[in-house]
């Protein structure tokens, strides 16, 4: 749930780049194939801009002929990802992220790259550079072959969507008597969002089991400040969350108001019962 500067890079270049060493008789049809990439990168740069990257169907029927759409996800897979392909220094330049973590997610370390619109699905955009994300292994692999099927299906695109603006990002912590309590995360839209927008979170929000990654995160982070906690009053505890929630706001590289430690110390520092004591729970 982080946006990411688009890369610098056109499909055009990249393409080039990575058929530049194919073999002469795949490097003829791949050269022929060279304007349909740039058109194709041009659309979904309309459709992404657009939010409607549910509309381009017909861009997954092209091109026909099925050697020319193997060929195309063959750029990807042994033209640009491999050590000693011509295209791996393109491929190290788009999955560099100056903080190193997963758009995706918000949370674990980018090793690859994902495909906003599956490479087997829509060969022309195999190596588009606008269609590919830097990603945490796990959220490629939720994501898998996903195309959305309507506007509201659609994932957050971190080059084309943004959040940081306001919160979208909660958490909820509830006692559970005779049990320990329970921290949970969930998505609360802005007044006045968007619907089409809300339910594109929802729905990234669920593909990637964000809950079910930022929940124990939080059980640990609870745990590690425990101790200083204990030195502490109420009214110091009160004051060290609000604290620990201003450091992440301001640091916009680490997320700013969707990370989940924003929305963990926020709502700690607006519980009482945690503050006066329940804090040693965790
Ligand atoms: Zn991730």
């Amino acid at each position: 749930m982080r946006s990411l500067p688009p890369p610098n890079l056109s499909a055009r270049t990249v393409y080039r780049t990575c058929i530049s060493k194919a073999i002469p008789r795949y490097k003829r049809r791949l050269d022929a194939l060279e304007q349909a990439v740039v058109d194709a990168a041009d659309e979904f740069e309309a459709a992404a801009s657009a939010a409607a990257l549910h509309t381009l169907k017909d861009l997954a029927k092209k091109p026909v002929d099925e050697a020319d759409r193997t060929q195309l996800t063959n750029t990807y897979i042994n033209r640009l990802v491999p050590d000693r392909a011509a295209g791996n220094a393109l491929y190290n330049a788009l999955k560099k992220v100056r903080h190193k973590i997963c758009p995706l997610c918000g949370h674990r370390d980018v090793s690859t790259l994902d495909h906003q619109l599956p490479k087997m699905k829509y060969p022309l955009l195999a190596v588009v550079p606008i269609n590919l994300v830097p990603a945490c292994g796990i959220c490629n692999k939720l994501k898998g072959e996903h195309v959305p099927k309507s506007a509201s299906e659609q994932t957050l695109h971190p080059y084309y969507d943004d959040l940081a603006d306001q919160q979208w990002l909660f958490s909820r912590l509830k006692w559970i008597e005779s049990c320990p309590p329970e921290i949970t995360y969930f998505i609360r839209p802005p007044e006045g969002a968007d619907s089409v927008l809300a339910a594109r979170v929802v729905r990234h929000f669920q593909m990637f089991c964000l809950a079910e990654l930022y929940g124990p995160n939080a059980v640990r982070e609870m745990s590690n400040i425990r101790g200083i906690l204990r030195g502490m009053n109420a009214a110091g505890r009160h004051k060290f969350l609000l604290l620990a929630e201003s450091s992440v706001l301001v640091d916009k590289d680490a997320g700013g108001q969707n990370h989940w430690k924003r929305a963990l110390f926020q709502t700690l520092a607006g519980d009482s019962r945690y503050l006066e004591g329940g804090f040693d729970q965790f």
